[in-house]
């Protein structure tokens, strides 16, 4: 019997294609369970180590100068002054982009939502730190709500089968309604001006491009005519 896909001869107890993958089926012979011609492989993989050797290498990388700092600090001001800011940079550069390499196939619509709640607990140490007093009102709606959308797009275009013209076209618009709330929000906080002046643009350049897509997305013979012509 031969890989439906790639052509290639394949052994009885085969069922999928050692080469490409395909599933093998003939829909009028039903296969018998024969052994596998070779034993199965319990060798550690090369990859495997070089890449727990990798993480080893960049824990420690991030760990040594996150605890020099707060021991310089200790030592020189009796107390955490300045070396919380860079170790909780260190911290959060970690849980950005070395935590994900722990995981083989890291889950996106896990790791965004965790990503920004550890860009929000910096943001919240430096708000204690210097005293800001704009946590509340400014950087967690805003943390939250950009992390919520991100995450609803993630999570839509992993789990929903195709509609991405309806995912992303919808997040185009919300993306522009986050940018009145972000300047509705400094607003609060800072006290800067009364009225909304910048976060028109983004909100119109959003709804524009937004409607667009989803104008796409309904209107069967338009989406049809493009991808002829664009082949998206
Ligand atoms: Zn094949």
């Amino acid at each position: 019997m031969y890989c439906v896909n790639c052509g290639v001869e394949l052994a009885d107890s085969e069922t999928v294609c050692p080469l490409c993958g395909t599933r093998v089926f003939h829909p009028d012979l039903s296969r018998p369970q024969a052994d596998a011609p070779y034993p199965p492989d319990h060798h550690v993989k090369p990859e495997d180590v070089s890449r727990s050797g990798i993480l080893f290498v960049m824990t420690m990388l991030a760990l040594l100068p996150a605890v020099i700092c707060l021991l310089c600090d200790w030592r020189i001001n009796g107390g955490i002054v300045w070396s919380g800011f860079a170790a909780g940079a260190i911290g959060l550069l970690y849980v950005l982009i070395v935590l994900p390499m722990w995981f083989k196939r890291p889950n996106p619509v896990i790791f965004v939502p965790v990503d920004f709640a550890a860009i929000g607990l910096y943001l919240l140490y430096i708000d204690l730190a210097v005293k800001g007093g704009w946590f509340l009102s400014f950087a967690f709606p805003v943390t939250a709500a950009i992390g919520l959308l991100l995450t609803a797009v993630v999570a839509l275009v992993r789990y929903v089968r195709g509609g991405y013209l309806y995912i992303f076209g919808g997040a185009l618009i919300l993306a522009g309604g986050l940018a009145v709330l972000i300047e509705f929000l400094i607003n609060v906080t800072f006290g800067i001006h009364k009225a909304l002046l910048w976060s028109i643009y983004p909100l119109a350049a959003g709804v524009i491009l937004g409607g667009m897509l989803l104008v796409i997305a309904i209107c069967k013979p338009l989406r049809k005519s493009l991808h002829r012509k664009f082949f998206f």
